[in-house]
């Protein structure tokens, strides 16, 4: 659905004399073109750390000192575990996570293994993968073995993503985006927020993922970690991520957009009010290498804005 808002009017929204007038305008959006049904996803991360890439705000890059976990593929076993466990909690999807700029040759054998094993164990669960910046061939790979989603976040406004990552950009991830849509995939991307973004960037990166137009956008908001170039950043502001919210939701007005990193660090009141403007969907369980929503909050939350969820 085309953004409600002009570009200029977002900006002007933005500012404070009108950021009442924003919620607003994000409520009634919310009320008038958001599926009444709360999505929750779950994520498996199959493969963590020891990545060549150099993005700033991850704890998995191989060129910080953190304290993420490392390990190497984690087996087929235990991702169709993790698909039957969160289908049982209710979950409508689950995405295999593998770190590195991009899986590739045995790696994608193993994926498509892990996702005939998941369909076997849940079938009635969506399958998806972010697995970087896959070529087109090894998603129709994937694609023959089940997979129905692909994540590839463009994180920040495009402008705003060289000073934050110096190995790939956005120019490489729209690739496989565009790969994944002209091949029937789903499409699940959105970003960070709190990474130091101007109000013309939050506009840039809101229109960025409009033009992309996703099946559900993932809104991470920035938790800094020890050891990474952002680690040092103030958590954002929770006023300036309700309004965050709201801007997404009046430039994608019918788009799931999804609660990810950094929820657990928002009040179950800020996290309501998300919900008021537009946030609809939500990631059950452990995210990456931050705490994730508790899947009972989060459901209690989205029952009390009048949303249906699985169960
Ligand atoms: S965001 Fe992905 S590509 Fe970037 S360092 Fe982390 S795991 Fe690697």
């Amino acid at each position: 659905m085309e953004p409600l808002i002009s570009r200029r009017e977002a900006l002007e929204l933005l500012a404070p004399q009108r950021r009442s007038e924003l919620r607003e305008r994000a409520k009634e959006a919310t009320a008038q073109h958001v599926v009444k049904r709360f999505d929750f996803c779950s994520i498996i991360n199959a493969k963590c750390g020891k990545c060549s890439e150099d993005c700033k705000w991850c704890a998995q890059s191989a060129r910080w000192k953190t304290d993420c976990e490392t390990y190497d593929w984690i087996g087929e076993e235990a991702c169709a575990a993790a698909a039957k466990e969160a289908s049982e909690k209710g979950a409508d999807r689950i995405g295999i996570v593998m770190s590195g700029r991009c899986a590739k040759g045995s790696e994608i054998d193993k994926v498509c293994a892990a996702l005939r094993a998941m369909r076997r164990a849940a079938p009635d669960i969506c399958l998806c993968a972010s697995v970087g910046l896959v070529s087109r061939a090894d998603l129709a790979r994937m694609k023959e073995a089940g997979l129905q989603r692909v994540h590839c976040n463009i994180e920040c406004a495009p402008s705003l993503f060289p000073s934050l990552c110096s190995t790939h950009g956005t120019a490489d991830k729209l690739v496989t985006l565009r790969a994944a849509r002209d091949l029937g995939l789903q499409i699940c991307c959105g970003g960070i927020i709190g990474m130091g973004e101007t109000d013309k960037q939050l506009v840039e990166f809101a229109f960025a993922l409009s033009e992309i137009a996703p099946d559900s956008i993932p809104v991470n908001v920035l938790h800094p970690i020890e050891g990474t170039p952002l680690g040092d950043r103030d958590i954002l502001d929770p006023e300036r991520v309700v309004d965050s919210v709201a801007l997404l939701r009046l430039v994608n007005p019918s788009t799931p957009l999804r609660f990810a990193g950094g929820r657990r660090d928002m009040s179950d009141e800020i996290a309501a009010r998300c919900i008021e403007v537009g946030m609809s969907a939500g990631i059950a369980g452990p995210l990456l290498t931050t705490p994730g929503a508790d899947f009972d909050d989060d459901r209690e939350l989205a029952l009390r804005a009048g949303y249906t969820v699985k169960c």
